[in-house]
């Protein structure tokens, strides 16, 4: 084979939320229990489906309506639902050519990044979720550039770093931003997306929002969507059924356009990411038809009530015991469904074991932490599953220079 088939260095794709699984299937064939904590799943963590949705999933398929291919850009119904949704609220108005339907979220971001020009480039949060540091980094064929979110702040933005990064780097054309986030569930106030846009306006940047935690605010805060916010500011809104609904096996999600006519390098670049999907043929079309009908249910607004009082409930057990922990810092989770525990510097300790009793699994997790190069937090995280079974994702993972771990 000749030997320029991998892509290796700085961008590589990596996703540690997944890579542990592995793992943790193998503590399984010790005879081990693992509770995994690392994904974002609410179906695999036990959600109840209610039987009003499995009912409109069943109908749908026993009707032949949606056994075909769509428009390019999904179903012309369902986007036009979903722009009077965002119309109702009075701010930004869009039509329904300025939806466009992927295959789960982490598609559309795949084709976000991957039809900018190779030089041009995204600057995301650190931490962020690993697949927009990985698609942008990837399509760079650099590392990602990033900003720093606080854990002194509630993982706020740093502002100053966001602004000197834009305003000394020209490859810039564009800021992401997670809200609520994924992984420390920090939910943005007004006052931070409006000093982002306002960033954005004035070194003529487009923002990208992704927002598919939209729904899941706790604690008393809720945040506005973008479209409330951005004017004229050509911009991104993500948004998915994965994790409200939660439908994340339907693979679908979608990204709204706003003010695609004011700048022509932004519609040309929004054209590609269509021609981009018209290469594909186009999304999966089933969960397309289920929107209007889940979203428009009366029973939902009252199914996501109750989840939400249950995230924040479970959320802030967890808070409460962390927070006790001497060496970690930790914040409240307002949103979504993860907190990022920080390790302070002093416990940085790589000789730290916790006890295994089993001795093949001791075997295989000392042969993993002792591969050259495993940092710190990845040591930890592989401790705490052999000793207790619980499998968490180490925070480096997403992005970031901090040690310590994210946990649903
Ligand atoms: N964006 C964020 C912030 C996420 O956390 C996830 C999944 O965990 C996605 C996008 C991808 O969602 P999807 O299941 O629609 O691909």
């Amino acid at each position: 084979m000749r030997n320029n088939i991998v892509h290796i260095g700085a961008g590589e794709l990596t996703y540690e939320i997944r890579a542990i699984v592995k793992i943790a299937e193998e503590l399984n064939r010790f005879g081990m229990k693992t509770n995994m904590e690392n994904i974002g799943d609410p179906v695999a963590k036990g959600e109840h489906i209610p039987l009003w949705i499995k009912e409109i999933v069943s109908g749908l398929t026993m009707k032949d309506c949606s056994y075909g291919y769509s428009a390019t850009k999904g179903l012309l119904e369902t986007r036009q639902f979903l722009a009077d949704l965002t119309n109702q609220r009075g701010k930004a108005q869009i039509s329904a050519e300025d939806i466009i339907f992927f295959n789960g979220l982490g598609d559309a971001i795949h084709k976000v990044y991957g039809m900018l020009k190779r030089e041009s480039r995204v600057i995301g949060p650190s931490p962020t979720y690993s697949t927009h540091s990985s698609a942008e980094g990837a399509h760079a064929g650099q590392k990602p550039i990033t900003y720093r979110l606080d854990p002194d702040n509630h993982w706020y933005p740093n502002m100053d770093d966001l602004r000197q990064s834009v305003k000394y780097n020209p490859a810039i054309s564009g800021i992401l931003i997670i809200n609520p986030d994924n992984p420390t569930g920090a939910v943005y106030p007004e006052r931070i997306l409006q000093e982002i846009i306002s960033i954005c306006k004035e070194y003529d940047l487009f923002l990208i929002c992704d927002e598919i935690y939209h729904n899941l605010c706790y604690n008393g805060t809720a945040t506005r969507p973008i479209s409330d916010l951005v004017g004229d500011l050509p911009a991104i809104a993500m948004k998915g059924i994965s994790k409200d609904v939660p439908w994340p096996g339907a693979r679908c999600g979608w990204i709204e356009v706003y003010n695609v006519d004011k700048d022509e390098m932004f519609s040309r670049y929004i054209d590609s990411i269509v021609n981009s999907k018209m290469v594909e043929v186009c999304s999966t079309t089933l969960p397309q038809k289920a929107i209007p009908l889940i979203l428009s249910n009366p029973e939902f607004p009252k199914y996501l009530a109750e989840r939400r009082s249950r995230y924040e409930r479970h959320s802030n057990i967890a808070y409460n015991l962390l927070k006790e922990a001497p060496g970690v810092k930790v914040n409240r989770a307002n949103g979504a469904f993860y907190m990022s525990v920080v390790f302070e510097a002093d416990r940085l300790n790589n000789q730290q074991t916790l006890p295994i009793d089993n001795p093949q699994v001791r075997e295989l997790v000392e042969g993993l932490v002792n591969q050259p190069g495993t940092l710190s937090d990845k040591r930890f995280v592989y401790y705490l599953l052999a000793s207790t079974g619980i499998c968490v994702v180490p925070i480096s993972s997403f992005c970031t220079d901090e040690r310590g771990f994210r946990i649903t």
